[in-house]
């Protein structure tokens, strides 16, 4: 398997640390709030790889926190606790948030087919974790204590930056949002450990610490909790690529010093999925949930083609006309699997190099878009109706997708290409699908290119809002 590492830049062959085992972290939500569909879009793509691992023949554990103390409104230790944001907004405890948006998180994740990571683990689980590391950064001289908060000093590590390419902007992230520089900093980037004294008094969660009453940095937590649970070898970390810097680096930073060696060897970075305006937001516009899509009559599980549609390294602009043209998809292609014709023998054989062609084209880091066109590949195939069925299944363990459920009233297709020649259908349906994802990636050369080969076949496309239809010239 093939991954692209933010750490070296480069697609690499994937090694994990021991033979047939794959260690996983990834950062989980803050729960002061729903997630939103960008949000997801990192989970849904972080699914997909812990499936494919698993599809590969790993035996993979993966981890996952819950954030539900720590983490301000800004990453860089400044502005309000998002807990007692939320707590104060909804005029409840931040335990009473914290477990109603947990709640409402698995329940959105399972809507999207996403399973849930092996250990869950609330950071005010580990308080006593948390210390402890604290302790050996202060004792092994990496971190100070100033105006009584505990900061890692950054200024200790020769590569501090170690995703490299931090621009201006970025390095900026300790002066911005409009709040004063905190003064006890000795570098710009250093970070909050424990807190005991902020600008604001009124934090609910509070701990007892060497260091006075308080409470943990955000960061802090990945690097305990994975510790815990996986050990001081990591295979890959998971996180949206605003993760990045800070989170990520300060994680890396505290990790290594604290364990005296490397700690993760891949890391997994989803680009954002971003609204026409440019960005997904909890407080602008409209705030786009699971529940928001349902409402307006969407079927989440479409929303999971969308992501699977493009590269989970390429930013993804979401529209509801897109969202319709995928909608179209997954109606078509379900039509089209549950119309394959009964009968014959499941050819094991046959199946198994299915298998392994999805593994290594999927394998070649994440490409998710080529899976479902292999999709359309088995339904052209010189295949028996039951190996067809077989084989989608097999790769449905990865997409997701519930492909084989019975097709819905809603889902039912009445327009002319229900009609036509299947395989031509197919061919048609797995091209129109391929201009949709390169128009979502804004690659209209390459859109106006697929349009222009199917006619030259003699199918002519037209994009309505309910998606683009075809038929024969
Ligand atoms: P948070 O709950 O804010 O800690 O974010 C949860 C996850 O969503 C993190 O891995 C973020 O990096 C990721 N994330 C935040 N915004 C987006 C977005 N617009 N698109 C994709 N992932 C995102
Ligand atoms: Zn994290």
């Amino acid at each position: 398997m093939k991954l692209y590492n933010s750490l070296t830049k480069r697609v690499e062959e994937f090694v994990p640390n021991e033979e047939g085992k794959v260690k996983m972290y990834t950062c989980g939500p803050t729960v002061y709030h729903f997630a939103h569909i960008g949000n997801l879009r990192s989970y849904l793509m972080e699914d997909v790889l812990e499936k494919l691992l698993r599809y590969s023949g790993y035996d993979v554990t993966r981890v996952m926190n819950i954030t539900d103390v720590g983490h301000l409104s800004s990453d860089a230790d400044t502005g309000e606790d998002k807990m007692l944001k939320g707590a104060k907004r909804e005029h409840k405890t931040v335990m009473e948030i914290a477990k109603y948006y947990t709640d409402a998180f698995f329940a959105d994740c399972a809507k999207l087919n996403i399973k849930t990571p092996d250990v869950v683990e609330p950071a005010t689980n580990c308080i006593p974790e948390f210390i402890h590391m604290i302790e050996v950064l202060l004792e092994k001289g990496y971190a100070y204590k100033a105006g009584e908060n505990v900061y890692f000093d950054t200024s200790k590590l020769d590569n501090y930056y170690v995703f490299g390419n931090q621009n201006e902007e970025e390095l900026m992230v300790g002066v911005r949002d409009d709040v004063t520089e905190d003064e006890n900093k000795r570098n710009k980037n250093d970070f909050v450990l424990w807190f005991t004294k902020s600008k604001f008094e009124d934090q609910a969660l509070k701990w007892d610490s060497p260091w006075g009453v308080g409470y943990p940095g955000w960061h802090i937590e990945c690097s305990c909790i994975s510790m815990k649970h996986l050990g001081e070898y990591m295979d890959i970390h998971c996180g949206g690529v605003d993760n990045m810097f800070p989170h990520h680096t300060n994680e890396i930073a505290q990790s290594e010093s604290y364990i005296g060696h490397k700690w993760c060897n891949y890391w997994f970075h989803v680009h954002h999925l971003n609204d026409e305006t440019g960005k997904m937001s909890k407080s602008k516009g409209e705030f786009l949930t699971v529940s928001l899509l349902e409402q307006k009559g969407y079927d989440p599980i479409v929303y999971r083609l969308f992501a699977l549609q493009s590269h989970y390294r390429k930013p993804l602009v979401f529209s509801y006309e897109a969202l319709d043209q995928s909608v179209q998809t997954y109606k078509k292609l379900k039509n089209r699997i549950s119309s394959i014709e009964d009968g014959g023998d499941v050819d094991a054989s046959a199946v198994k190099d299915w298998h392994d062609k999805f593994a290594e084209v999927v394998g070649n880091d994440v490409n998710t878009a080529m899976g479902l066109t292999l999709v359309y590949d088995v339904l052209k195939a010189d295949l028996s109706g039951a190996t067809k069925r077989a084989v989608i299944a097999d790769f449905d363990q990865v997409l997701g997708l519930r492909l084989l459920d019975p097709v819905t009233a809603d889902e039912h297709l009445t327009d002319a290409s229900a009609d036509t020649d299947p395989e031509l259908a197919a061919h048609v349906e797995a091209k129109i699908a391929e201009r949709a994802a390169a128009k979502k990636e804004k690659n209209f050369a390459l859109a106006d290119e697929i349009r222009a080969q199917l006619l030259e076949e003699g199918i002519v496309l037209t994009d309505t809002r309910e998606g683009t239809k075809w038929e024969k010239k």
